[in-house]
């Protein structure tokens, strides 16, 4: 395991500006160094555990020079690893990739442009992780491929018909992992549609974030759990609703082991039906609520008026109460947006309102568009806006890449389905269910609010301590161990004065404000677990009652909604009649 980023400059020349972005993003310690460290690397401040970083037109000019002969210079035969990347056609490149795969036909050459089905290895899980032995197919606009039938010294990891696009050469006892692509990926670019999709930068991002993870372990933070849950929109709480038979739900999730939140619309808080309410008590394990919208109406939560979102926000969880005195059933306090649409302005809401975070496909506001960046996006959750975390949630047709990507970075997997999406009893959604299971990749299906709680970063000092990134406003810390383990909490906090207190499993703790950032400690005894919250105050206030007129609309709209919703498995059995 490697420490810290060399990367390899020519002279006069500074180094790859996106590399040393992602190294910063992973927050992996880097230093450049110039040509003249190649055969001294004392110049090096912590010369040793380093994996070492350079262009491949750079490698092949100092191979082209004759700068190297038989020996590795001691700059590459110190590095743990060495990953060359960014091709382009050169002899000096042939030259490089010739010595290091020991083929004497090995070559770089172009891709045809448009499109190509890549393959990723299923022997290297190690470094290949959750994505191994998926198929992606990727455009290709400037991208490379490295040839070399003749190796036996060179694996491939990530191919297509054309050649390697993603390989590891073993040679003079070093890893040389080798990235073909052009460019790597910019992730200070804004995200390009309205959920981010890994195959449209696959080259540029995947075989270096594969590498990075299993090279820096120890240095980037890791998400403390593989949480996932399958996620309904809409439905009331009734045995069936549209194509949603609860009870199959219920009976399917335990034969393919996963868990399920129904999006509940508070608006329905009195409209629960005793037989569904029974049937989620009998399965607390498996199926629970989380909170969609208030109304449901398109867009209560994307309009910009603080005031507004305000009430629903306070109407959605007081429904909510009022369906958890009724019926018994707890919900958890994480929003799902109705049609995904938000406002920059409501998360903020949301957070002085006692959500502890939300869940969303589309990752930017509808008054921000194409605001998250790709950067935002690899994150555990957005923390953009307010400082209040979204956790991204994705639909199937994402593909199984998109949710293994998100696993590799360390990402929730999340996924959204509607009614309609069990119109062949729930066949493609237990399918799809079973890929993700199937990866290499063990996930841990909870309920949302669980989810949300265990999706926090966490690192082991070498002073023994773990510290602990929050991104949602509350976190379980278990101590599995047979001591007390001393934790130091933090999470990013731009406006200070909104926090009310931190309670640790139900007793207030001290904290203070630094830089942006809110820290507490804490122990937590062996076999123990810890509860952490953060209290908000309630900066806005009691919300104005919303007018009847407005009312009447909003059940117009859901009773509408609802019978479109419930009106189609019929419309289909009528129509598989005729
Ligand atoms: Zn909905």
């Amino acid at each position: 395991m490697a420490r810290k980023a060399v990367v390899l400059c020519g002279n006069a020349e500074l180094p790859d500006p996106y590399l040393t972005q992602i190294l910063d993003f992973f927050e992996i310690p880097w230093e450049g160094v110039s040509l003249a460290a190649l055969f001294d690397p004392r110049g090096i401040s912590t010369p040793e555990s380093y994996a070492l970083f350079s262009t491949l037109p750079l490698m092949g000019r100092i191979w082209k020079e004759g700068a190297v002969s038989g020996t590795l210079p001691p700059l590459l035969q110190r590095a743990k690893s060495i990953f060359l990347f960014g091709g382009e056609e050169s002899q000096g490149t042939d030259a490089v990739l010739q010595f290091l795969t020991g083929g004497s036909d090995a070559r770089i050459a172009r891709l045809d442009p448009g499109e190509t089905p890549c393959s990723i290895s299923d022997k290297h899980v190690d470094i290949c992780g959750p994505l191994s032995g998926l198929r992606v197919t990727v455009p290709v606009r400037l991208e490379f491929t490295i040839l070399a039938n003749s190796s036996t010294q060179f694996e491939r990891l990530i191919w297509s018909k054309e050649g390697c696009l993603f390989g590891v050469a073993a040679c003079r006892g070093k890893q040389f992992y080798l990235a073909p692509s052009s460019t790597l990926i910019d992730v200070n670019a804004p995200v390009k549609k309205t959920y981010f999709d890994i195959a449209d930068y696959f080259l540029s991002a995947v075989p270096l974030v594969m590498y990075l993870q299993l090279t820096f372990r120890g240095v980037i933070p890791r998400s403390a759990d593989n949480g996932a849950c399958l996620i309904v929109d809409d439905p009331a709480l009734r045995t069936h609703y549209g194509f949603v038979d609860l009870q199959r739900l219920a009976i399917l999730s335990a034969e393919h082991r996963f868990t399920c939140s129904i999006a509940f619309i508070p608006w329905n808080w009195n409209r629960s039906r005793s037989s569904a309410v029974e049937l989620f008590r009998r399965h607390a394990d498996r199926l629970s609520l989380s909170i969609h919208g208030c109304d449901h109406t398109g867009g209560e939560f994307a309009v910009r008026n603080t005031a507004v979102i305000n009430r629903q926000s306070k109407l959605a969880l007081a429904r909510m109460e009022k369906h958890a005195a009724l019926t018994g059933l707890p919900y958890d306090r994480v929003m799902i947006f109705p049609q995904g649409a938000f406002s920059s302005a409501s998360l903020g809401v949301l957070k002085h309102n006692g959500f502890i975070a939300a869940v969303n496909t589309e990752v930017s506001p509808t008054d921000q568009r194409r605001s998250a960046t790709v950067g935002d996006v690899w994150r555990l959750a957005i923390l953009k806006y307010a400082d209040f975390a979204i956790y991204t949630r994705r639909y199937s047709f994402h593909g199984v890449h998109n949710f293994a990507f998100d696993l590799l970075l360390g990402k929730p997997c999340l996924i959204v389905t509607h009614h309609a999406d069990f119109q062949d009893g729930g066949r493609d959604v237990v399918d799809f269910i079973d890929r993700l299971n199937s990866l290499p990749f063990p996930l841990v299906w909870r309920g949302l609010g669980d989810v949300v709680r265990h999706a926090y970063q966490q690192r082991l000092r070498e002073d023994g301590t773990y510290q602990i990134r929050m991104w949602g406003g509350e976190i379980l810390i278990p101590n599995p161990a047979a001591h007390t383990h001393h934790f130091v909490v933090e999470k990013r906090e731009r406006t200070p004065e909104g926090i009310e207190r931190v309670d640790v499993s139900g007793r207030p703790v001290a904290f203070h404000l630094d830089g942006g950032q809110m820290r507490f400690e804490l122990e937590v005894g062996p076999k123990q677990a810890a509860r952490i919250r953060i209290a908000y105050r309630d900066t806005f206030g009691a919300p104005p009652k919303a007018a009847w007129s407005a009312q009447f609309k909003v059940a117009a709209r859901r009773y509408l909604s609802e019978g479109r919703d419930e009106a189609q498995p019929l419309i289909r059995w009528i129509s598989g009649k005729t």
